[in-house]
């Protein structure tokens, strides 16, 4: 008991200042950090930061990739920029809509950045706006304070490169895929792509666009003359073709087995049990994540 009073206390202790603490990062290549979030779903109890995010650092300043789902991680993101470097951050790159990505945008406005996204990014904050908002602050509380979405300043709708000094980033936009907002971010210095949620790895993809758009965005990506790639979430593979391929894999079968269920008849609700369930040991969240992308899918691929 007297122990598990101490660790309490220590808790107790601990909590208010890891709160302020800055995010524990990996420099996966030279310049490139990556802070890599928890495998918990979008739902009450969430915190806020369970994707990737991170930033790149050139000689005249630094480009963070990804934000953070509140004003609090996006904070906890810039300190731990901080104790790298003391350069300007010149971009805030928001690799598509969805607020695990986005709502730390809001920290790093007094460093002035140039806030860059999808063209169609603007036109998709506003339409999520009010109904981001209030679900982020219900599952987050007084967590989520602070937070607001801050839209882009510099759209990208083919391609765009920006210059960190001496560092180039090749900013890439999607068609609908994941999202209608998808972006992706390759650092030429390293070969380093940054994918967003275009490469889940681990945790089951969530479709929120376009599946069959994304199956074929998988075959691009897999042509890029990449080092590595830092997926929206899960670890950094070793094999990121490996990984690509298991997406693919995935989306590929539940396309194939939504279509093969309203061909023969079969409810929706019944296909939210066996659709891609073959896949179901390979992924996490697979019974939360996979049942909503058959929600998302079956009444759109009725009309086929
Ligand atoms: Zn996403």
């Amino acid at each position: 008991m007297r122990s598990l009073n101490l660790l309490y206390l220590t808790l107790a202790l601990m909590l208010p200042q890891l709160s302020h603490a800055a995010l524990a990062m990996k420099e996966i290549a030279p310049g490139i950090f990556v802070h890599q979030g928890a495998h918990e779903d979008l739902s009450e109890g969430y915190h806020g930061d369970i994707c990737n995010i991170g930033f790149v650092v050139g000689s005249a300043g630094v480009a963070v990739i990804d934000s953070g789902g509140s004003h609090k991680v996006g904070t906890q993101l810039l300190e731990a920029i901080r104790k790298v470097t003391s350069l300007p951050v010149l971009y805030v790159i928001n690799t598509h809509v969805h607020p695990d990505h986005i709502f730390g945008n809001t920290a790093f406005l007094a460093e002035n950045p140039a806030y860059i996204g999808h063209a169609k990014l603007a036109d998709a904050m506003e339409r999520r706006r009010e109904s981001y908002m209030r679900s982020n602050a219900n599952w987050m509380g007084a967590e989520f304070d602070g937070s607001a979405m801050v839209k882009p300043t510099m759209t990208v709708d083919d391609k765009m490169e920006i210059d960190l000094g001496g560092r180039t980033l090749h900013i890439v936009a999607y068609p609908v895929a994941h999202t209608n907002t998808d972006i992706t971010v390759m650092d030429l210095a390293s070969a380093t792509v940054w994918t967003g949620d275009l490469l889940f790895v681990d945790r089951t993809p969530s479709v929120d666009g376009d599946i069959k758009g994304w199956i074929s965005v998988i075959d691009q990506l897999k042509g890029l003359p990449a080092q590595r790639m830092i997926p929206g979430h899960g670890n950094v593979p070793t094999d990121w073709k490996a990984a690509l391929d298991k997406e693919q894999r995935y989306l590929s079968l539940l396309l194939a087995d939504i279509r093969t269920s309203i061909k023969n008849g079969v409810v929706m609700e019944k296909t939210m049990d066996t659709a891609a369930s073959t896949e179901k040991d390979r992924w996490l969240l697979f019974d939360i994540v996979n049942r909503r992308n058959v929600n998302m899918l079956y009444p759109a691929l009725e009309w086929e």
